[in-house]
């Protein structure tokens, strides 16, 4: 890619990444639509929640006092004043000597304190019922105001909208949050040789390749939280991309390129970028895979510039891109985590740049260990396949050997195998 006067240290190009990138404005959805997305503003609950006091078994509402020595031997006997269902209250009061037949869920009658199970208990005839056991007071009631009380927090801002805490927030009689979107990711996917994965190759010599990228990104970004606002193809030729620049700006909220953006004859998206009024943020990042990666500004339009072999595309989207959506998704932990795992095989390298190794952690007793996933060469496909994350070799460093800490990228939990997280738990 020629001469570059400097490559920035990868660490400034995301914070340059998060400086461009702002949350997007809420908007107020539906409980059902905001699963997922963040919440942007604390919501307090307006009841007390349970709403009233309610029984929380079928049996009879009765005073405690009244049943006091009751047991199977000697069972009190109660008059059957009328009944209690949830959503349909007994309107009177339960005085002593009194019961209200009670289904679950129904308000407490006034005067009564206690909840005999129904189990407990005999029905005689229409008006009265034989005890069988004491409750003490506030026996199988569910007080008012036990689970929140009027005015708390339900959600906070920055939390996700999870599928147990919309029961919460529907329970306090909210049924829309105001969340921030996903942000839009359009995705342009150039090359020349790039054919659609589902074309017969008819001429293995013609130097065509199927394209890994337009569906590696597509669900990279939908992992990430972002929408997919389109992905599409486009020959190496400058008045297809401008085109881009003029028509697909608009659409979405990251222009995302694969390829074309290195130094060579036919690499036009920089060139065409500047020319469509872009301004450059950084191109250029001290570290493999993904050196030519490049970052900049059309409008209110972030572009992002990936190097076009399979495995820098995917790392600087995992990287960079993870770090542009999540911070536009409002999610409040935008930063890239890092983990210090020991390496599990000596790694080396041959030039100065810092490496990003793709690895898979495993456990050695107590401890987590970084194995290398392949080769570092940026073609090698295996190693982005089943990889858990990316060993960092310092820039300076040409050779660490097995045993010694390292950090580790570790961009999605998710990616971790089941039986590795319940080993890493079961560790602590
Ligand atoms: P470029 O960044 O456009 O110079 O591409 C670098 C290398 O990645 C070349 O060998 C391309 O053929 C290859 N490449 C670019 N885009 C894709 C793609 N979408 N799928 C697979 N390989 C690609
Ligand atoms: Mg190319």
């Amino acid at each position: 890619m020629g001469v570059h006067t400097t490559l920035m240290d990868w660490r400034q190009a995301v914070a340059v990444v998060i400086r461009y990138s702002d949350a997007k404005a809420p908007v107020t959805k539906p409980l059902a639509q905001a699963h997922d997305l963040i919440a942007a503003e604390d919501v307090v609950s307006p009841y007390d929640l349970p709403l009233f006091a309610s029984s929380a078994m079928d049996g009879y509402a009765v005073c405690a006092n009244d049943v006091a020595q009751a047991s199977p031997e000697s069972p009190v006997e109660l008059e059957v004043i009328g009944e209690a269902r949830a959503g349909l209250p007994y309107p009177g009061r339960v005085r002593s000597g009194q019961a209200v037949e009670i289904m679950t869920g129904s308000p407490i009658p006034g005067g009564a304190d206690a909840v005999v199970k129904v189990e407990d208990t005999q029905r005689i005839d229409d008006r009265r019922v034989r005890i069988f056991a004491k409750v003490p007071p506030l026996t199988a009631i569910r007080a008012a105001g036990r689970d929140i009380k009027k005015g708390d927090v339900l959600i906070r801002r920055g939390e996700k909208v999870s599928s147990g805490l919309a029961a919460f927030l529907a329970a306090a009689g909210i049924g829309e949050i105001k969340v921030v979107p996903r942000p839009r990711v359009g995705i342009v996917v150039t090359g020349d040789e790039l054919l659609p994965p589902d074309v017969n190759l008819l001429q293995l010599d013609s130097g065509a390749i199927f394209d890994a990228n337009s569906v590696t990104l597509e669900l990279l970004s939908k992992e990430m939280g972002a929408e997919v606002a389109f992905c599409e193809r486009v020959k190496d030729d400058p008045s297809s991309l401008r085109e881009v620049f003029v028509s697909r700006s608009q659409l979405c909220d990251i222009l995302v390129f694969s390829g074309g953006v290195s130094k060579g004859k036919y690499d036009f998206v920089r060139p065409l970028f500047s020319e469509s009024g872009g301004q450059e943020l950084f191109w250029g990042i001290n570290q493999q895979p993904g050196k030519p990666l490049f970052f900049g500004k059309l409008g209110d339009v972030l572009v992002l510039g990936l190097p076009g072999n399979p495995v820098s595309a995917f790392f600087c989207a995992d990287l960079y891109l993870r770090t542009a959506v999540r911070r536009m998704r409002g999610e409040p932990d935008f930063e890239v985590q890092t983990i210090t795992v020991l390496l599990g095989e000596e790694m080396t390298k041959n030039d100065t740049r810092v490496a990003f190794r793709r690895a898979f952690l495993r456990t050695r007793g107590k401890q987590v260990v970084a194995y290398s996933a392949g080769p570092p060469d940026s073609h090698l496909l295996h190693t982005i396949a089943r990889h858990h994350g990316y060993v960092i070799i310092p820039a300076e460093r040409a050779r660490v050997p097995e045993g010694e800490p390292v950090e580790f990228v570790l961009p999605d939990i998710s990616r971790l195998p089941r039986e590795l997280l319940k080993t890493l738990l079961s560790i602590v």
